[in-house]
């Protein structure tokens, strides 16, 4: 396989060379949702960059196995060790078994992702499924001496682990501030570095989820699950880690740090972390209640929203950013979207509708634009340079299909192959209308078509010129030309 990826990584602040471990295989772990409550629209940016990721990785010709865990249990409101269960929570506020809620909201996601044409995962294991398997990686911690117990619950340790490797590794940050940032430790805590974070902790009598463990009936920490759900899928070293950049400080840190202590080895080779979604400049957050739900956002039910827009709308606004920039939500910003994935699509429905001429006249060297689409991939799965490319094809196209440029068989057939490989496959785009709804739509407009030329015919002339009027209203071109009334839409 002869191809230049690149990609960015976090763990050491610059774009590489991407090279697999196991040559043409790649394993590829993203952290998927805490499922307590709906996915908002930030989520599943970063859950549509990773989908970009694995489509390109597939589009090589790599086999991938992708690995994408639901957060089911463990998950305290602190991130660490500290604050309510987030289920248990929430499954008092709802009045349901904590499972009830992991059921409602992880059918939710999945509803959520299909709209927006995600590939599911090859793998989606949960952390309650996972138990044993955490047990396991815990017993390795400790008798590899990177863990204590107090009281059922066990604990990282930090300073131990620091004598020999480097915790702040991933972001760099210095160890010295990252202590002075965190409180000091009262004759209340059982950790003994500032730093300790719990692997499993023993559950309150109150705490439904619980599980029993060497130590104490209890549940294991959030960033536990993480390493032992890779370790089992992708083993000890894989290629991608991946989820949103704000889960490199703790839960990436934490996940290096337990891999380590138990395997020896990184876990992984490239740690790639997406941008955040924001809403004027402020990071969307389920906790800061400025999420917008995908559906309200498809209704055009919100507030701060003018209409609805369809999903892929949405997908082709998302990947219009690369996605390690931050991305703004605005109307302004979507109605631009909207209006260019509407080009996109309108142009590649022209395709079907363009006749080949025996000459070949275009103004594009398709073999260089070709080119530039798989070297805008190939810098760190950079989409808005891509899009950029495709539009040069719309420009074409529009420029034929207006009979400004001449197109043959082979050519014609290049372009569509063209759009198929990066519009549909890579960037996991489809069009809007429903294929049965495109059929009886392109039948409908032969009718209308048919009865406008019979108007001419007649010479019922004010028939005619309403018959396009109306259609153009509409948002419908006619066009008529030697072939026959051709129509678009605008
Ligand atoms: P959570 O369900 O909170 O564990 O988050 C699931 C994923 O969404 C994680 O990879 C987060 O980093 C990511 N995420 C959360 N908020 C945003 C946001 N505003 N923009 C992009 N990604 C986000
Ligand atoms: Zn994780």
């Amino acid at each position: 396989m002869q191809h230049n990826l690149v990609v960015y990584n976090t763990l050491t602040r610059k774009k590489e060379k991407f090279e697999p471990i196991h040559p043409n295989m790649v394993g590829l772990y993203v952290c998927g949702p805490t499922v307590y409550s709906d996915v908002h629209l930030g989520n599943c940016r970063t859950f549509v960059s990773f989908d970009l990721i694995f489509r390109y990785l597939l589009h090589l010709g790599y086999k991938v196995r992708y690995v994408r865990n639901i957060t089911d249990a463990g998950h305290l409101e602190g991130d660490n060790d500290e604050g309510d269960d987030k289920f248990a929570k929430k499954a008092k506020l709802e009045q349901l078994e904590p499972m009830e809620i992991v059921q409602k909201y992880t059918i939710g996601f999945h509803d959520v992702l299909r709209l927006f044409n995600t590939i599911p995962p090859s793998i989606e294991p949960t952390a309650t499924g996972h138990i044993s398997e955490q047990i396991e990686m815990i017993k390795q911690i400790i008798a590899n001496g990177y863990a204590y117990e107090v009281n059922g619950t066990v604990y990282f340790d930090v300073d131990k682990y620091v004598q020999k490797y480097n915790y702040t590794i991933l972001t760099n940050r210095n160890l010295e501030d990252m202590l002075n940032n965190t409180r000091e430790l009262g004759g209340q805590d059982e950790k003994r570095g500032r730093l300790d974070f719990a692997l499993w902790i023993k559950a309150k009598p109150e705490h439904i989820m619980r599980w029993p463990s060497p130590w104490s009936v209890g549940f294991p920490g959030w960033h536990i699950e993480c390493s032992a759900m890779s370790q089992k899928y992708l083993g000890d070293s894989f290629d991608i880690h991946g989820g949103g950049m704000d889960l490199a400080a703790t839960h990436h840190t934490n996940e290096i740090a337990q891999s380590e202590a138990c395997n020896h080895v990184q876990p992984a080779k490239y740690w790639m972390h997406t941008n955040m979604l924001t809403v004027n400049g402020a990071r969307m957050s389920k906790s800061s209640g400025n999420g917008f739900l995908p559906l309200q956002l498809f209704s055009g039910d919100h507030p701060l929203l003018t209409k609805g827009y369809s999903p892929m709308a949405v997908r082709f606004f998302m990947l219009q950013a690369h996605y390690r920039s931050t991305l703004d939500f605005s109307n302004d910003a979507l109605d631009a979207a909207e209006k260019g994935y509407k080009r996109l699509m309108t142009a590649i429905s022209l395709l079907d509708k363009i006749s080949p001429s025996a000459n070949n006249k275009i103004d594009t060297d398709l073999v260089a634009l070709k080119q530039r689409c798989y070297a805008a991939m190939d810098d760190d799965f950079n989409s808005p340079i891509l899009i950029a490319e495709l539009f040069e094809l719309v420009r074409l196209i529009n420029s034929i299909y207006d009979g400004k440029q001449q197109v043959d068989e082979n050519t014609l057939a290049e372009i569509k192959l063209l759009m198929q490989h990066f519009v549909f496959d890579v960037m996991g785009l489809k069009n809007d209308q429903l294929e049965g709804e495109t059929d009886s739509f392109d039948k409908l407009m032969d009718l209308v078509i048919s009865m406008r030329n019979e108007a001419k015919q007649n010479k019922d002339f004010a028939t005619s010129d309403r018959i396009r009027q109306e259609l153009a209203a509409v948002g419908i071109q006619l066009k008529d030309s030697k072939d026959g009334t051709l129509w678009n839409k605008i």
